[in-house]
């Protein structure tokens, strides 16, 4: 299937533009975003779709030519019943979108596969980022894929495994001290003037496009059925607006019925979407430090910032946050209770859930759906020190059995 895009169109100020690779409006320097011939996906209907991996959405995404679409496989992320965390929680039915099961692990390979596809499209032979680590290591890895040479700015303090990551796949890893509000607004300055393309998330359409097929694919699994409250996470505001983006183009279609709330996730410690919803006023950045939430920590998501406060305001929805302590504690009681491993900034979504069923906010008796956007596997960890037992056949059978009739 074809890509249906057709041109780019400002947030702000509904000025058009053709399909090249712009990344601001040329009248107001507003946010652009992609448009698509959405009468013939209302024509042809959900049964267009074919194949596996992201690109199955090829028809919603705007790569015009398939010899430049890049993949490892990413997509196709498993939607799970997540019943006895539902029973702790105390609500009738929960979804877990595990985005860990990429293939760096995070969500962040669905925006790199169109942002290495659009750099391909657009004779780019190199691609930047600046990251706390899952972009980073996402990029660089779909940059290697494509044979792009990869500039990988990274946080200082990323995980070791995110930085084991990096350093083997990227082309250029770069470090740089204080967080990443610190380097973003001098990055996204200076790459517009070199040829590399704009790997990052403040303004590039192509990129955030990808993130779209995250809302296509929960609606193919539950079968155009969404649940009524869908939980995502926030940081610079990707994932929540290439969301919303595709529940309203599926709505347009007449694919989906109506579009579920949706709910603002983000650390207390990294908060200025929560705190300007919350307070009625637009968007004033904050100055902050480290939250377990890594992926998380964004305090200027500037005009992305602004474009998910818009969606909340214009749709009815919702946003929290929770400290980090709550979000370990949900990192936790997910692995226990479900078996799933996700690093903090993939729980932060449940951790806000559970504030939000606390505080009355959210009906428990409406089916929730909550974005768990990264694996465990890619944190930090506090060690584990085991002492070992001295293996005897009557030693283990003894244990076992006395195991056995103790409580779980
Ligand atoms: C980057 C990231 C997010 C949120 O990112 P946005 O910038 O808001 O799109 C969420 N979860 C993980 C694991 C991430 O790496
Ligand atoms: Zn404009």
């Amino acid at each position: 299937m074809e890509s249906l895009a057709t041109g780019l169109r400002c947030v702000w100020c509904a000025a058009e533009s053709p399909l090249d690779y712009l990344i601001e409006c040329s009248r107001c320097q507003g946010l652009l975003e992609l448009h698509y011939d959405l009468t013939e996906g209302a024509k042809r209907g959900p049964s267009m779709l074919s194949g596996g991996t992201l690109w199955r959405y090829a028809a919603f995404l705007p790569i015009r030519d398939p010899a430049h679409r890049v993949s490892l496989g990413e997509g196709q992320t498993p939607l799970l019943e997540a019943p006895r965390l539902a029973a702790v929680l105390g609500v009738r039915r929960l979804l877990l979108k595990f985005e860990g099961s990429n293939p760096t692990g995070t969500v962040k390979d669905r925006s790199s596969a169109t942002a290495v596809a659009a750099a391909r499209q657009f004779g780019y032979p190199a691609i930047s980022v600046v990251s706390t680590g899952n972009a980073g290591s996402s990029i660089a890895a779909y940059a290697s894929r494509a044979g792009l040479r990869a500039f990988i700015f990274c946080y200082e303090r990323a995980s070791p495994p995110k930085l084991a990551h990096m350093a083997a796949c990227a082309s250029d890893l770069i470090f740089y001290q204080g967080v990443y509000d610190d380097l973003i607004t001098i990055w996204d300055r200076v790459i517009q003037e070199l040829p590399i393309f704009d790997g990052g998330a403040s303004r590039n359409a192509y990129k955030q496009e990808g993130k779209k097929t995250l809302a296509y694919e929960w609606a193919e699994q539950t079968d155009f059925h969404l649940p009524a409250t869908l939980v995502l996470p926030v940081a610079v505001g990707e994932v929540f607006i290439a969301a919303w983006r595709g529940l309203s183009e599926m709505s347009r279609m007449g694919w989906i019925e109506r579009v579920p709330r949706l709910v603002a996730a983000q650390s207390a410690r990294s908060n200025p979407v929560v705190t300007a919803f919350n307070e009625g006023r637009a968007l004033t950045p904050l100055k902050i430090g480290y939250t377990v939430a890594e992926g998380l920590a964004c305090g200027n998501p500037e005009r992305k910032g602004e474009w998910v406060l818009k969606i909340l305001r214009e749709s009815g929805g919702l946003a929290a946050d929770a400290e980090d302590e709550e979000i370990l504690e949900a990192q936790r009681l997910l692995a226990h209770t479900e078996g799933i491993y996700a690093g903090p900034t993939g729980c932060a979504t449940l951790a806000v859930l559970v504030n939000l069923l606390r505080a009355k906010q959210i009906d428990p008796d409406e089916p929730i759906g909550c974005v768990i956007s990264e694996t465990g596997l890619k944190s930090e960890v506090t060690p584990v020190r085991p002492q070992g037992i001295i293996p005897t056949y009557e030693g283990v059978k003894t244990l076992l059995l006395e195991r056995l009739a103790q409580a779980p």
